[in-house]
């Protein structure tokens, strides 16, 4: 994804973990942004490679965010 338009501000920072495995980042590592909508448009950071682009992960990423232990399929 190459859009730069995207209100970035630290997702992985604030984050910390990945979207859609759940595994923290290290420092200094790559990661991709992600948006989804869950009523209102999120953005999520995860590795080069995962995807919340699935209506199940999209409901694990949102249960992530919320900090409820997933229960990713
Ligand atoms: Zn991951």
């Amino acid at each position: 994804m190459t859009d730069d338009r995207k209100p970035v501000g630290g997702a992985a920072d604030r984050q910390r973990t990945c979207a859609m495995c759940g595994a923290e980042f290290r420092p200094g590592e790559r990661t991709e942004l992600e948006a989804f909508s869950d009523g209102e448009v999120r953005y999520v950071a995860v590795h080069p490679g995962h995807t919340t682009h699935s209506p199940t992960r999209e409901r694990a990423a949102a249960r992530r965010l919320k900090g409820i232990p997933g229960q990713a399929a």
